[in-house]
C-alpha cells in the first residue's frame, strides 16, 4: 500500500510526540517533569464549562452554519475592536476547529503549487508542513538574512546578536514574485518575542512593495504579553489590513485547548473561501464548543487575569533558573509561555559535545535533539529540541506548569550539565 506523496512526507508534530513519550515514561513509573506541553496547565474556567453544559441541556447539539454561529462571529469582531481597534463585519470572520485548522485552511485557500510562503525561523512546527500539504513551497528566512527552501532535516544556527525577530532587511531578501504569503507569529512560539509597533512598521514598509503577498498574522498568544504590547500589523499599518489574515482562538487565553475553537478575520473573499473549505470537509466546529467560546469572550475575565499573573511569575523563575546553568543563555520571554535558551555554550564545550556524540568542527545539526534526549533520559525532564523549530542549539521549555515543577526541572538539568561537563 502506498500513501499519497503528501501524506508520506508528513511527520507527527514533534511537540505532541515528545509529550507522548514523557507520558509513557510516567505511566511506567518514572518521575518525569514535562516542560514540553504547548498548552496551559490550568483547567478551563467554570463559567465556560457551565455554558457548554447548558448548551447540551438546551439541545444545542445539531449542525450550525459551517463557518460558525453569528453570535460568536459578532463576539470575535467585538473582541478585536476592543483589543486592536480594528473593525470587521461578521462576514469577515470565520470560526474553525482551532486556530491550527483555520491556518491550514487559510493556506489551502490561498497557496497554489508554484507559490512560496515565507516563514521566519524559529517557527511554529506546523507552518511548513501545512504549506507542503497545500502543495506550496515553504521558504524559511533566518534572522541573519539567509533564506532557504525548507528542508525538514535542516536547522540553522543564527548569530546571537541577530536575535529572534524578523527584520526588514531579511524580510526583503526572502520576498520574491512567487511569495503568496508571509507568516508572522507574535508573541512567538517558541521564542516569546513581541514586535514593537516601530518594528512592525518597518516590516510593513517592505510588504508595501509586494502588494500580492498575503500576511497571515498568528496572534494566538496576544493576551499573554509580559513586556511591551501585542499590536497587530493590521492595526499598525491599516493600509495593509485588506491582505492581513488575523488568526486567534480560545485555546491559550482561556485554557481551552481541547475545545478546538479558533478563528480568522480578513477580507470577505478569503474568509468566504475558508468557510467553503469547511463546509466541504469538517462542517461546523462543535456546536457546544462554540457556545463555550462565546461565554469565554463575553464572560468575566478574572480567571484569565489569575492565569496571566501566574505565568508572569513563572517566566522569571524559569529564566533565572536556566541562566544559572553553565552553557545556557536566556532572557525572560516577552510573551507566550516558553523559555527558549541558547545552549551553544554546551555545543562548544568539548566534553559535552563528545559525550553527546559530536566531534570538534562538526556542524550542530541534531545537537538540540541529542541534548533534549539526554535530559529526558538522565534528568527525566522533557522539552522540545530547537531544531524542530528550525534553530539548532536551542531548547524550548514550556512554563505552563507549576513553579515546583520548574524548580525541580532546573535543578535536575543543572546536575545533568555538571555531569556532562566533567572531563
Ligand atoms: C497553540 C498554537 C496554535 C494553535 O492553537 P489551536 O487554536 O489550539 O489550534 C497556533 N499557533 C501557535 C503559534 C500556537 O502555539
Amino acid at each position: 500500500m502506498s500513501l499519497s506523496s503528501r501524506a508520506a512526507e508528513l511527520r507527527p508534530s514533534p511537540t505532541l510526540a515528545i509529550e507522548a513519550k514523557a507520558k509513557a515514561m510516567r505511566a511506567a513509573g518514572v518521575d518525569v517533569v514535562s516542560l514540553s506541553a504547548g498548552e496551559p496547565d490550568f483547567d478551563t474556567p467554570e463559567h465556560i464549562k457551565a455554558a457548554a453544559a447548558a448548551a447540551i441541556k438546551a439541545g444545542f447539539t445539531k449542525y450550525t452554519p459551517a463557518s460558525g454561529i453569528p453570535e460568536l462571529k459578532a463576539a470575535v469582531a467585538k473582541h478585536v475592536k476592543a483589543s486592536q481597534g480594528l473593525e470587521y463585519e461578521p462576514k469577515q470572520v470565520v470560526i474553525g476547529c482551532g486556530a491550527k485548522h483555520v491556518i491550514a485552511n487559510a493556506i489551502t485557500a490561498l497557496v497554489d503549487v508554484h507559490d512560496e510562503v515565507l516563514i521566519p525561523a524559529p517557527f511554529w512546527v506546523s507552518y511548513p508542513a501545512m504549506v507542503r500539504l497545500a502543495g506550496g513551497t515553504p521558504r524559511i528566512v533566518y534572522a541573519d538574512g539567509e533564506t532557504r527552501i525548507w528542508n525538514p532535516d535542516e536547522a540553522y544556527l543564527t548569530p546571537v546578536a541577530a536575535g529572534y525577530k524578523l527584520n526588514p532587511a531579511s524580510l526583503a531578501k526572502g520576498l520574491n514574485a512567487k511569495t503568496k504569503m508571509v507568516i508572522l507569529n507574535a508573541p512567538s512560539n517558541p521564542t516569546g518575542i513581541v514586535y514593537t509597533p516601530a518594528e512592525l512598521e518597518g516590516l510593513a514598509a517592505v510588504l508595501r512593495e509586494f502588494p500580492k503577498t498575503w500576511i497571515l498574522s498568528d496572534e494566538i498568544y496576544d493576551c499573554l504579553v509580559y513586556a511591551g504590547e501585542a499590536k497587530s500589523i493590521a492595526a499598525v499599518a491599516p493600509d495593509l489590513k485588506g491582505r492581513v489574515l488575523l488568526v486567534n482562538g480560545v485555546s491559550k487565553t482561556f485554557a481551552m485547548t481541547g475545545w478546538r475553537i479558533g478563528w480568522a478575520l480578513g477580507s470577505e473573499h478569503v474568509i468566504g473561501a475558508i468557510g467553503n473549505l469547511q463546509s466541504q470537509t469538517t462542517s461546523n466546529p462543535t456546536s457546544i464548543a462554540q457556545k463555550a467560546a462565546l461565554a469565554a469572550l463575553e464572560g468575566p475575565k478574572d480567571s484569565v487575569a489569575a492565569m496571566f499573573a501566574e505565568f508572569k511569575k513563572r517566566r522569571l523563575l524559569i529564566a533565572e533558573g536556566l541562566s544559572k546553568i553553565p552553557g545556557f543563555r536566556v532572557a525572560p520571554a516577552d510573551g507566550a509561555f516558553y523559555a527558549f535558551p541558547d545552549v551553544r555554550g554546551l555545543f562548544e564545550n568539548p566534553s559535552v559535545a563528545s559525550k553527546l556524540g559530536f566531534k570538534p568542527g562538526q556542524p550542530p545539526k541534531g545537537f538540540s535533539s541529542a541534548l533534549a534526549s539526554h535530559f529526558l533520559e538522565s534528568a527525566k525532564v522533557a522539552m522540545v529540541p530547537g531544531g524542530e523549530f528550525g534553530l539548532e542549539c536551542h531548547l524550548r521549555l514550556s512554563f505552563a506548569t507549576s513553579a515546583d515543577n520548574i524548580t525541580k526541572a532546573v535543578s535536575r538539568m543543572s546536575e545533568s550539565v555538571s555531569g556532562l561537563m566533567k572531563a
